[in-house]
């Protein structure tokens, strides 16, 4: 199955290729190779392809993506919901518990409620305001920037916005345009994404170039509040649950409550937690999603070749970490920005990146389902 592309973008593949990946050839990426490359530009965009006759899966896969965009909105409401509740209990039950339950609490008592305060709102503006921004931020799409050109131009005005190293240009066979590294297509919300990692229901919009940061901060400010909220929360939940206290709850929220937004933070700081540690480990590798499933497979043959893999993209932990939160010497913000929510551009286009070397690419061929 061996083709002319030499070499393919490493984001533009499926990770349920793996078994097609099998037989497809590995190819090394170097910026020499690519220096040498004498390209012609592609003057016409592709013709679409024929369409075929739709198969149970590609049905089931649509019912699927419809049902997701459905959800989005209920779970975004959902998320508000629980997240306004916890807030509310911490402050109407968990704060009162600590700080004013025990009469006299002299200097230090009242610095530490203070302090407690200044902590829970920082908290609480991180996981609202990155919530809000990772909703409302556009993930990034091909189009950003070129709308405005006529439609018979848009596939040359793409093209010139990447980096193309083979003769015929990576194409999206569903939106006919010119895919960027590390783009894919969502089916979703039906178009190419800019440094795809995946579509979130939860936040009714896909995790890319444009809102990666403020997906990650959030799950951050999540995780650490839950966890916050869980160590002090434990006081009032045994008294809540102590139900032979009888009248011994002087708090106007219903105990009920309260032992429910203990169980509640418990779940959330588990499953939001363990995501959270997952895109750090992202961030910290530069890998998206997809990628570190690709990475994962090209490093297993690069060790049964006996070379060494590398990722590009990775300007080791401190490169990858100015380059994600646009700080430091490699950004454009003093790098306290990196710990204040508030809404800063990621470095670039998001369609082209700056490269640290060598890279291996997968060639999936003419048949790659995202090729055409
Ligand atoms: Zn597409
Ligand atoms: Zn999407």
């Amino acid at each position: 199955m061996s083709t002319s592309i030499g070499f393919q973008p490493l984001a533009t593949a499926d990770p349920d290729m793996d078994l097609e990946m099998q037989a497809q050839p590995l190819h090394r990426h170097t910026q020499e190779q690519v220096d040498d490359e004498d390209l012609e530009p592609i003057t016409t965009a592709p013709r679409r392809p024929f369409p075929r006759k739709p198969t149970l899966s590609d049905r089931v896969e649509k019912l699927t993506d419809s049902a997701i965009k459905g959800l989005g909105p209920i779970l975004i409401t959902v998320a508000f919901l629980l997240l306004s509740v916890c807030i509310f209990c911490f402050f109407s039950v968990i704060i009162p518990y600590h700080y004013t339950w025990n009469e006299g609490q002299g200097f230090f008592g009242n610095l530490g409620y203070i302090l407690n305060m200044v902590w829970s709102s920082y908290l609480v503006w991180g996981i609202m305001a990155n919530y809000y921004y990772a909703v409302r931020t556009p993930a990034g799409s091909v189009l950003d920037g070129v709308k405005n050109a006529p439609n018979e131009a848009l596939f040359q005005v793409v093209l010139s916005e990447m980096e193309c190293y083979t003769e015929v240009p990576p194409t999206c066979k569903r939106c006919m345009l010119p895919k960027p590294e590390r783009t894919h297509h969502c089916s979703v919300c039906k178009k190419c994404v800019l440094k795809y990692d995946h579509h979130c229901p939860w936040i009714h919009n896909c995790v890319g170039h444009f809102n990666h940061r403020y997906f990650l901060m959030f799950l951050t400010y999540l995780s650490t509040a839950c966890f916050y909220f869980v160590i002090m929360g434990v006081g009032p939940f045994l008294l809540a649950a102590d139900l032979e206290s009888g009248d011994n709850w002087p708090y106007w929220l219903d105990r009920s409550l309260m032992a429910f937004a203990e169980v509640l933070a418990v779940a959330i700081g588990v499953a939001v937690g363990g995501m959270g540690c997952w895109h750090w480990f992202l961030t910290l590798t530069a890998q998206t999603t997809l990628e570190q499933y690709n990475n994962a497979y090209i490093k297993k043959m690069c060790k049964k070749r006996g070379e060494t893999f590398t990722n590009m993209y990775d300007f080791g932990i401190f490169g990858n970490l100015m380059d994600f939160f646009n700080v430091g010497p490699r950004g454009h913000y003093p790098w306290y920005t990196a710990f204040l929510p508030l809404r800063i551009p990621p470095i670039g286009n998001g369609k082209r990146f700056e490269r640290s070397g060598r890279g291996f690419v997968l060639d999936f061929g003419e048949e790659d389902d995202d090729m055409v």
